[in-house]
């Protein structure tokens, strides 16, 4: 049996990340960027209103107010998506709506609604003196041509896909999305909306993975039930090898009779790196390669699948698309916490912050790798090495986020 160190680290040792692939933008959502993206122009692009309202020369607004306005003469309209070629001349103003360039000679825009109003007369009047500079965005103030305004291994969220669309990316380099397999096995297993006898149980972890699998942003191609059985396992498996850049299997790892899928891939000529690790939950996890596959055999008790997943199986699909790990951090346990003497103890649990700002934790109250309820009362999986006690109340403990969970 390993520690979880060295399993972590011989897992990290067969990563290949998979390169790029160009996509267009709408397609580009949760992809990781494989390239840096630079600002293709200044931004704004030129100087333009940031109101509705009058472009002047502010010297000419001088001592304007409701109860003595200064006339201007109209010099024309400048709007949005049409500039005009305008020149101001002393004692002249344009039309000037939000977004649409400022006609030269003019340095500020009086709203309208400080004037006598938009109109088709020659002349207009202010009614409160402009400052130099006044509502305009200047080119370039928010971002200077060639900027980076994103960088490679970023993962395109709302903001991101927009910025592109801002700078005219249609075409973007992404990193190519793993291809995923996720079988669970078990003879016991009926689907949800069947009946089950007494035995049999519904199957949870397909479900689940397949939730974590999208967290992941990863693109799942196969998923089976299979049963207990070694031709249907042979058959899925090695179809799973020619397709996956990664298969994700639980149950049937462990010590039982019919506990097939480790000779299985064994006699399909995957390379084992190691199977059982001294954690708890998660002890039979099972690691192998055949080619550039990653082979990841899942206890099926579902919390042990699960937290296999977030702390060994995530961190891969990060890595394969070149993205940054999502960060563990320290907090404070608020009640004790259960240290094993030879395992890596992880457990559910909920982290939130306090009135001074501090990260504290708890643990979930139910601690059995068969009881998925209590991921429903958790925000992040708390861990700890072995060690001769445990953990008490104010120690500091490692959590790792479930990162689509908020940290209260
Ligand atoms: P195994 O690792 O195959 O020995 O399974 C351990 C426990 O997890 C058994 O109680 C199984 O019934 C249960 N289990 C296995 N697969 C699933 C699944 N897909 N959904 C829910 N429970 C499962
Ligand atoms: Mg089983």
């Amino acid at each position: 049996m390993i520690s979880v160190q060295e399993a972590q680290s011989i897992i990290s040792n067969n990563i290949q990340p998979l390169g790029f692939e160009t996509v267009s933008l709408k397609n580009t959502g949760n992809r990781v960027l494989a390239q840096d993206i630079t600002a293709t122009f200044p931004m704004p692009q030129f100087d333009n209103s940031a109101m509705d309202g009058f472009a002047v020369r502010a010297v000419d607004t001088e001592g304007a107010d409701k109860s003595s306005p200064v006339i201007l003469k109209m010099a024309g309209v400048s709007s949005a998506g049409t500039p005009s070629d305008i020149i101001l001349k002393p004692s002249q103003c344009a039309q000037c709506m939000t977004g649409a360039a400022i006609p030269d000679g003019a340095d500020a825009i009086v709203i309208v609604e400080n004037t006598s109003g938009f109109s088709d007369a020659g002349t207009v009047q202010i009614f409160q003196e402009a400052n130099v500079g006044e509502h305009i965005r200047r080119q370039g103030e928010e971002i200077e041509k060639s900027d980076v305004l994103i960088s490679r291994g970023t993962c395109i969220t709302p903001g991101e896909m927009g910025t592109l669309a801002t700078f005219g990316y249609e075409k973007v380099s992404v990193m190519i999305k793993p291809k995923v397999a996720i079988f669970v096995t078990g003879s016991e297993l009926v689907e949800p909306g069947n009946k089950i006898k007494i035995g049999q149980i519904y199957n949870s972890n397909l479900y689940m993975f397949a939730g974590l699998a999208e967290k992941s942003g990863v693109e799942v191609v196969m998923k089976e039930v299979i049963r207990d059985d070694k031709d249907s396992l042979r058959r899925l498996l090695s179809e799973a090898l020619q397709t996956c850049d990664v298969i994700i299997s639980s149950g049937g790892v462990s010590m039982g009779r019919f506990d097939y899928v480790r000779e299985v891939y064994n006699k399909l000529g995957v390379q084992e790196y190691f199977w059982k690790v001294a954690q708890k939950p998660g002890k039979p996890l099972f690691f192998g390669r055949a080619e550039s596959t990653l082979i990841f055999g899942l206890p099926g008790n579902p919390v042990s699948s699960f937290i296999c997943y977030v702390e060994y199986v995530h961190p891969v699909m990060q890595d394969l698309q070149q993205k940054k790990r999502d960060p563990k951090h320290q907090a404070i346990l608020t009640e004790n916490f259960p240290v094993e003497s030879k395992k890596h103890r992880y457990l559910f649990g909920r982290s939130w912050i306090d009135s001074k700002g501090k990260l504290l934790c708890s643990p979930a109250s139910k601690m059995g790798s068969h009881m998925l309820t209590a991921s429903l009362e958790s925000n992040c999986i708390l861990e700890s090495p072995p060690g001769k006690q445990g953990l008490k109340a104010g120690d500091e403990i490692t959590i790792n986020p479930l990162n689509w969970r908020n940290i209260e």
